[in-house]
């Protein structure tokens, strides 16, 4: 039975007068058959123009909200829940008084920070806050609306190459939407790009395959007990459907991102080359390097980041496990690279 509400029904773009829609602005939501009917509600929560990672050329990236796995790492943590959530930037905050004169729950300290045990998260406080030192993130976009933000791009991908690369979040959690925007690229001659983390539902996401050029697929662990302690989630599910993705002949590039003492060890490296040099359509294996670059996102979300201590990997120590990923990988015609300063290095 489908579902006929709107979680967040307050946050209508009717109801949003004074903010402008840009990348940051938005609504969270859960959509049912009265949204389809009217055209389709979705969550994005960043659009990034002319990108030059993740796929070939000139990129228009998309971000999806909502994300099923919890990653230590995850430099972009207001992609991870589903629901709304607010993104407090105190730098901008002039003080005024107009969100704790209007808070419900007297969850707005002095200082104009949320006290996050005490907020409900009515939002009020967004919508009298003209400093924009609170935002919430994630937008609604219907099919079409997407589209035409995606569509500006198209002269710059005929000029240099590229297209549009879905990424979260889970792109694949948002079966429909990334189905319908997938097609719709496809129909007009845009390079579907998907970058995903592999967990979700086949029977639900394949309808989107057809209209999907290549995929990146992390596996961030091959061991499903770690992985569940790193994630949240085991990876059973997500090396199936990496597998059943691979049937369907999808160019993959398989990624892992190394985080010192979590992914980093050489069984962990040697485990997935062996997992890629089985699949068909997987001719690359990359090593990404853990940064530290989302660490002011969680404070800005009232969350605590757990990895203070953690170095991003050096050189050397990626060069070594890139080996080990191309001693498994050079024979079957593949390879494991990592990139630094957006050069792709293989060493082998
Ligand atoms: S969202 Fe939280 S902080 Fe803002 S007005 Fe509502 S209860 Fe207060
Ligand atoms: S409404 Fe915005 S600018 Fe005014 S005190 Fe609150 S956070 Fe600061």
């Amino acid at each position: 039975m489908g579902i006929n509400v709107i979680a967040f029904p307050y946050f209508s773009t009717k109801n949003m007068p004074k903010q402008s829609f840009d990348d940051w602005h938005g609504i969270c939501f859960i959509y049912g058959n009265r949204r389809k009917q009217e055209g389709g509600v979705r969550v994005i929560f960043n659009i990034q123009k002319c990108s030059i990672h993740d796929g070939e050329g000139l990129r228009t990236l998309v971000f999806f909200k909502g994300c099923p796995l919890k990653c230590k790492w995850c430099a972009n943590p207001e992609s991870q829940s589903y629901g709304a959530e607010i993104m407090e930037s105190p730098i901008r905050c002039i003080g005024c008084g107009a969100c704790r004169e209007i808070c419900p729950q007297a969850a707005i300290l002095e200082d104009g920070t949320i006290d996050r045990s005490l907020c409900d998260n009515c939002m009020k406080c967004i919508d009298v806050c003209y400093a924009e030192a609170k935002k919430i993130t994630g937008r609604e976009y219907a099919v079409e609306e997407l589209y035409k933000e995606i569509e500006k791009d198209k002269p710059f991908y005929s000029m240099f190459g590229g297209g549009v690369t879905f990424s979260g979040g889970e792109p694949l959690t948002h079966s429909e939407l990334l189905k319908d925007i997938a097609e719709k690229c496809h129909e007009k001659g845009i390079n579907v790009v998907v970058e995903s983390c592999g967990c979700g539902d086949f029977e639900k996401f394949k309808m989107a395959l057809p209209y999907i050029d290549s995929m990146f697929m992390d596996i961030k662990h091959i061991d499903a007990a770690v992985h569940k302690t790193l994630t949240g989630t085991g990876n059973e599910l997500i090396l199936d459907n990496i597998r059943k993705i691979s049937e369907y002949r999808i160019p993959l590039t398989i990624r892992t991102p190394i985080v010192p003492g979590l992914t980093d060890a050489e069984e962990n490296i040697r485990g997935i080359a062996e997992f890629v040099a089985g699949l068909q359509t997987a001719k690359e294996y990359e090593l990404l390097a853990y940064h530290s670059l989302g660490e002011s996102k969680y404070k800005a979300l009232g969350r605590g980041y757990g990895l203070e201590d953690t170095q991003t990997p050096d050189d050397e120590k990626m060069r070594e496990l890139v080996k080990i990923g191309n001693s498994i990988l050079l024979p079957y015609g593949k390879q494991c690279c990592w990139t630094k300063n957006n050069n792709k290095e293989v060493v082998k």
